[in-house]
């Protein structure tokens, strides 16, 4: 898949700044912020440079991708939340990098790196047992724990597996901000340092009066438009804004969509496809699937360009 020209996608870096302070605030605990999956799509480098002094800790899923984006630049300790089986302790320290771990053997090896350990509490993926922690805490000489949550309950089971040993301990990423029982000792949001910074918009190729069933599902309208995006760009049909109306996209093609038209709307108007009212939470919906799986779509729909510091 690749972008579509014809459509613009437009971070506001000011507004994931001030996300991240707004969310550390809130918080009142060190934020982690996560910038995994080229920062979800909105551009690893630039987000990282733009929230760098609002952050005390960047967190990735490999370390390739903090060297890739020279991340060790920002001078912030690095979380690697899935590293290589062939990464050794000194290619971790040399970027300021310190590896998840789940088993005690795993956290021997890397215990040079000060491993973080990832305990299990119902996700059952890079997360250590129950049964293996005592164990894994002792190999890595681990002084950090986290899990990876999605309900309070989690945090509770969490907190009686490691709690109380000194350990700093975090648990909440976006969906968990809202929690103070799940803020601990840092929070590690990454959606949430996103929200309402990404707006994707293009044009209408053309408008038509429709003459009976349309396009290949031969679907019913009074009038349609044609957007030049389609799935070869990553679009899905989903909800919409062109001139000011919530509209729909009925039918995705190859490189362009059919859109639903007004009898006033006319080729060169805009359509929005993600903003502040067309939301990733209302297209989640529709897709039914994630809004991390929104933004890092929509954001690789069309070219990037960035507004803001
Ligand atoms: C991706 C990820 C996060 C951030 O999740 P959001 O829901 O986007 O805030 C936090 N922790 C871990 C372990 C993750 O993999």
């Amino acid at each position: 898949m690749r972008p579509s020209p014809h459509v613009s996608v437009r971070i506001d870096l000011d507004r994931v700044r001030a996300n991240a302070k707004s969310i550390r605030q809130r918080a009142g605990v060190e934020l982690i912020a996560v910038v995994k999956a080229d920062a979800y799509g909105l551009g690893i480098v630039p987000v990282a440079r733009a929230i760098a002094a609002q952050v005390d800790e960047f967190c990735v899923f490999s370390l390739s991708e903090a060297v890739d984006a020279e991340l060790a630049k920002c001078n912030k300790p690095i979380m690697v939340l899935h590293p290589d089986a062939n990464l050794t302790a000194s290619d971790l320290v040399a970027q300021r990098a310190r590896p998840a771990v789940w088993d005690a053997a795993r956290a021997a090896a890397l215990r040079e790196a000060r491993p973080i350990l990832c305990v299990d509490t119902g996700m059952q993926r890079f997360a250590c047992p129950a049964d293996q922690v005592d164990a894994a805490l002792k190999a890595g000489g681990c002084e950090e724990a986290f899990t990876h949550a999605a309900r309070l309950g989690q945090v509770d089971q969490f907190l009686s597996l490691v709690g109380n040993r000194g350990l700093r301990l975090h648990v909440a990423g976006s969906s968990l901000l809202h929690e103070p029982l799940a803020r601990l000792d840092a929070v590690r949001p990454g959606l949430a340092l996103y929200r309402g910074a990404v707006r994707v918009a293009t044009r209408l190729l053309e408008v038509r009066q429709t003459t009976g069933p349309v396009g290949y599902s031969g679907f019913a309208a009074s009038w349609h438009g044609v957007i030049p995006a389609g799935y070869f760009n990553g679009l899905r049909p989903g909800p919409c804004q062109i001139n000011d109306r919530i509209s729909r996209i009925v039918e995705v093609g190859m490189q362009s969509a059919y859109v639903e038209c007004g009898a006033n709307d006319r080729a060169g108007d805009e359509v929005v496809l993600l903003g502040d009212v067309i939301t990733k939470a209302e297209i989640a919906l529709a897709w039914e699937s994630s809004q991390q799986e929104v933004l890092v779509r929509l954001c690789a729909v069309g070219k990037r360009e960035y507004v803001g510091e």
